[in-house]
């Protein structure tokens, strides 16, 4: 999507750890504009895929997801990073290992909103590892939903998470796929 990679070039930092920051416009500070914009993006990729939720994680999820939502008109779902409270079995959950934390958290989903019936989208705003997405396509299988998609703003192509995802054989979209990233150089992946 040639409008996020000209953002990602404008306004995007690399940061040491394979890090980069996109919070002026993205995952902290939000340009909704160019939200909506990912959102047609996403629904034009996904629409006949038969979606009816849109399931993400907090925090940077949140946004993407529900401005993807308005144009597929169904709810949106997100993952907790929380403490499990799996005590009474109604909640879904699963272990990831943070990316920009470098620690292990565990991800509840409540059971009353996902389940078999549901085909879902999920989506996030980068996929490096793919320990997030994993955690949450853990979920959808204890759910026994199926998953009608993937959608990701910024892939770094660079990190395993999208080649494992593609060889798995999900339908993996992502918006800008970066390639190689230094402190004064960025590219992108031909799509
Ligand atoms: P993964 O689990 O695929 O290794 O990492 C994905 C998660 O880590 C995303 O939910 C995202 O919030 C965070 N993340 C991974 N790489 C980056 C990055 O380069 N910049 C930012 N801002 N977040 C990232």
């Amino acid at each position: 999507m040639k409008l996020l990679e000209d953002r990602i070039l404008q306004d995007g930092q690399v940061r040491p750890g394979n890090v980069l920051k996109v919070d002026c416009f993205l995952n902290h500070q939000l340009d909704v504009d160019l939200l909506d914009k990912i959102g047609e993006e996403f629904y034009r990729i996904f629409k006949n895929d038969g979606v009816n939720k849109i399931l993400t994680i907090e925090a940077s999820g949140i946004a993407i997801a529900c401005m993807t939502a308005r144009y597929f008109n169904v709810p949106v779902v997100f993952a907790k990073k929380a403490k499990s409270k799996n005590i009474d079995g109604e909640v879904y959950t699963s272990k990831v290992q943070s990316f920009t934390y470098g620690r292990e958290y565990d991800i509840t989903l409540a059971k009353k909103f996902l389940n078999s019936g549901d085909r879902v989208l999920i989506l996030d705003d980068f996929l490096a590892n793919g320990k997030a997405m994993k955690g949450l396509l853990d979920v959808c299988n204890q759910a026994g939903c199926s998953v009608a998609g993937i959608g990701i703003c910024i892939e770094k192509g660079f990190q395993p998470g999208g080649a494992e995802l593609r060889a798995a054989g999900y339908k993996l979209a992502s918006l800008a796929i970066v390639n190689e990233m230094s402190d004064d150089h960025l590219t992108f992946r031909e799509q």
